[in-house]
């Protein structure tokens, strides 16, 4: 196991706490190279290979912090499959696509998806502090994919000052937080302006990757434009790091609702105590479990997907054992665009004439009366008129 602490691990034993505890620094200082990478990691045969073909598709970038989760004696480490790439990376199967949920169809200005009625996706940024080899969006993200994130910021905003229905605008990329305090401000306070705006919500993995980012500075900005909810990234225990854990409370005390949105990983997460953990983890960190994503179809990364009915069995073993709040709702990203499909476990087993026959947790059959579709109430007519 790599240490947790700075002060031991090789690579940057001589780093000053200030530094280290500085966003700018650790994002100045990201892995960002083969070169950089074979320096702190023996890397096997598939990681080399990955890193050297698989760059010109999504960026290789992985902050200090992130990196000293890695175990450099395990090349199957949880940490290290999601950010190093692997050989396998460059290898699509039929049913991969580059664009897995279908975004670029639902842009009703450049940067702005809108798929459902009063909810919009803006991708306000193409960067993030490290790369998740698996992102969804990796034909934009990173800068070096085949096509550029080309948000119009004057259009976008145009957009949602005319459109009164959207009721919730999700500020998502990249990583939002990777903008700089006044950047965001500027943002938030814009999206403020506009009255049928209700809910503002920011999807980020900066608390995992650069938790350094949530300064109190960053936290005092963000309390001025509540409701303010955020929605963080966070796929294994490893990840709750001390820094991870205080940046996260520094939200929570800023009134900030967090959730957490994971992505079922083979070799990662795809194991039922590493799930229960994080989510039993994730509750102490004040963060409620709100997705876990089936792994989408983007191309390359097959060998991280896991079957729906592998998800399914794991779900299986989190209702009933554990705090119904820790208790993620699986889902799949409808393929080509069908927007956020719930996965469940059957507990409804049969429906007979008048009878729902059900199960518990335990797999035991209980029984429940389907209700008449015309109650008696209303037959007697007092709430009719
Ligand atoms: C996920 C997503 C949202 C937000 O969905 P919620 O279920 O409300 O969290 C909105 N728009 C798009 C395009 C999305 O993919
Ligand atoms: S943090 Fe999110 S947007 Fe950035 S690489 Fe990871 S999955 Fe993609």
């Amino acid at each position: 196991m790599s240490t947790l602490s700075f002060t031991t691990s090789p690579p940057w034993h001589d780093v000053s706490p200030d530094d280290w505890n500085n966003w700018r620094w650790q994002l100045r200082h990201r892995i960002a190279t083969l070169e950089q990478l074979e320096q702190r990691l023996t890397l096997t045969a598939a990681e080399r290979a990955g890193t050297v073909l698989a760059g010109g598709k999504l960026a290789l970038g992985i902050t200090p912090h992130f990196f000293n989760l890695v175990d450099a004696d395990d090349e199957h480490c949880p940490v290290r499959r999601q950010v190093v790439p692997r050989l396998e990376e460059v290898s699509y199967s039929p049913d991969e696509m580059s664009d897995p949920c279908g975004e670029d169809g639902d842009m009703v200005a450049p940067g702005l998806v809108r798929r459902y009625p009063d909810r919009v996706l803006f991708l306000v940024t193409d960067r993030c502090a490290s790369y998740c080899r698996y992102c969804t969006r990796s034909r934009v993200v990173s800068g070096v994919g085949e096509q550029e994130l080309e948000t119009d910021f004057e259009e976008a905003f145009r957009y949602l000052e005319t459109h009164a229905g959207v009721r919730d605008v999700l500020l998502s990329g990249g990583d939002p937080l990777l903008l700089s305090d006044g950047k965001l401000e500027g943002l938030l306070a814009r999206l403020r302006g506009i009255r049928h705006i209700q809910l503002v919500r920011i999807g980020s993995r900066a608390p995992v990757f650069l938790p350094q980012r949530i300064t109190p500075e960053l936290c005092a900005m963000l309390r001025k434009y509540h409701p303010l909810w955020m929605s963080v990234h966070v796929n294994h225990p490893r990840e709750l790091t001390v820094e991870t854990r205080e940046a996260l409370g520094r939200l929570a005390d800023a009134g900030i609702p967090l959730g957490n949105q994971s992505v079922l990983l083979k070799g990662v997460n795809n194991d039922g105590k590493v799930l229960l953990e994080l989510c039993q983890k994730l509750l102490m960190c004040r963060v409620r479990p709100y997705y876990l994503y089936q792994c989408d179809l983007i191309r390359g990364s097959a060998h991280l997907r896991t079957s729906i009915q592998e998800g399914l069995e794991l779900m299986n073993r989190l209702r009933g054992y554990t705090t119904g709040y820790a208790i993620p709702q699986y889902v799949v990203d409808g393929p080509g665009g069908g927007g956020k499909i719930p996965l469940n476990p059957n507990y409804i087993v049969a429906k007979t004439g008048d009878r729902f026959v059900l199960r518990n947790y335990k797999g035991e059959i209980y029984e429940y009366p389907e209700q008449s579709p015309e109650p008696a109430v209303l037959q007697h007519g007092r709430w009719k008129d």
